[in-house]
């Protein structure tokens, strides 16, 4: 099997030629920019963001590359991973005629991607232990599979997938195989990154929007090698991270303390939840996770659920997803919160 990223980018995206923003035009210094149609006065706010933002978010590269020690040549930002999901769609999947393989159940937002770019997804499902099953995936790749999607820590099941057997698809898989690292913060097994250089169909998500705490910016990161990379920048709107997430972003990159802390109180507070959790007559089984948050399967779930909304907690009820039957999924919050949900379960009469 040789890998070829040549024939896996659709014709119309390698013919096509990048919009080329104003502040890509020049080189060199300059104090007047009258290049952008800006207004050149201002905003009405006490920070201004008249001017455009760095399309490149070179500054914010410099700054997750020394972090995640990825060159930044290696790195897309998105809004969100979501943004690079849709474009991993579009720069390599012909609508109506190419496939992707998803590991139900999995996020969801990768079938929704599929569906709105007219990509049809194969599934192969987890095993009961929420593992690939490499036999299934192996009969499921045919000739027009562009994409495999492993979760791992997955959601919403919060185990991470075996480290072997996402390389043995790696290695046999003549697509890109894109790992989805959105929670490795809290994970025991280790993110990919290092596997970059040795394999040119891997792509790793990551984002800021779980372990560092900043849902709201909207900044998901890509990390794969840099003519994938440059692949996702042709293709990406032109100024698709706004000046103020850039700035916030790299002030929150150097406070990198409370993140440590938060992430190793929720891995504690999950640990505690857990042992909780099992005392109560109703729960039959907390699945161990690598995530910020415990899949449970009970007894009635969806009116433990409904029972906790009422009471203004809210919980994700997963019970109509695949092998997660009964099963709520619960976000580990902070120890108060988290002892408020006990509290409410521990008063649950049925
Ligand atoms: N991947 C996984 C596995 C997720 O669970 C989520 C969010 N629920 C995302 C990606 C999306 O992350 P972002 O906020 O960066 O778009």
């Amino acid at each position: 099997m040789e890998f070829s990223l040549d024939n896996l980018v659709r014709e119309n995206i390698k013919k096509m030629t990048a919009y080329s923003s104003a502040r890509h035009e020049y080189s060199g210094t300059a104090s007047i920019f009258l290049d952008a149609n800006e207004n050149s006065f201002g905003s009405p706010l006490t920070e201004n963001y008249n001017r455009y933002p760095d399309p490149l978010q070179l500054k914010l590269k410099e700054k997750i590359s020394r972090i995640k020690g990825v060159p930044f040549q290696n790195i897309f930002l998105g809004n969100g991973s979501d943004e690079a999901i849709d474009l991993l769609f579009r720069i390599f999947c012909q609508p109506g005629k190419d496939n992707v393989i998803i590991f139900p159940p999995t996020y969801g937002m990768y079938e929704v991607c599929a569906e709105m770019n007219d990509i049809a997804v194969k599934k192969a499902p987890l095993t009961s232990d929420f593992q690939l099953d490499l036999a299934t995936i192996e009969g499921t790749i045919d000739a027009n599979t562009k994409l495999i999607f492993v979760c791992s820590p997955n959601n919403p099941t919060g185990n991470s997938i075996n480290r072997n057997d996402i390389e043995v698809l790696l290695n046999n898989f003549d697509g890109l195989v894109i790992v989805d690292e959105a929670y490795i913060n809290y994970a025991k097994q280790k993110t990919l990154i290092p596997e970059l250089t040795e394999y040119p169909n891997l792509v790793i998500l990551q984002t800021l929007s779980k372990a560092w705490g900043l849902a709201g910016l909207r900044l998901g990161m890509a990390f794969a090698g840099q003519p994938i990379i440059d692949y996702l920048n042709k293709v990406k709107y032109p100024y698709n991270i706004n000046t103020a997430t850039q700035q916030l972003a790299i002030e929150a990159l150097g406070n990198i303390s409370s993140v440590n802390n938060w992430t190793k109180t929720t891995v504690e507070q999950k640990d505690w939840l857990k042992e909780e959790l099992l005392e109560l007559t109703f729960v039959e089984t907390v699945y161990p996770s690598d995530a910020n948050f415990i899949l449970v399967r009970m007894k009635d779930a969806k009116k433990i659920y409904s029972y906790l909304s009422a009471k203004g907690i809210i919980v994700r009820d997963r019970s109509s997803v695949i092998l997660c039957e009964n099963s709520l999924r619960i976000t580990i919050g902070t120890p108060e919160e988290n002892k408020q949900l006990i509290e409410a379960l521990k008063n649950y009469t049925g």
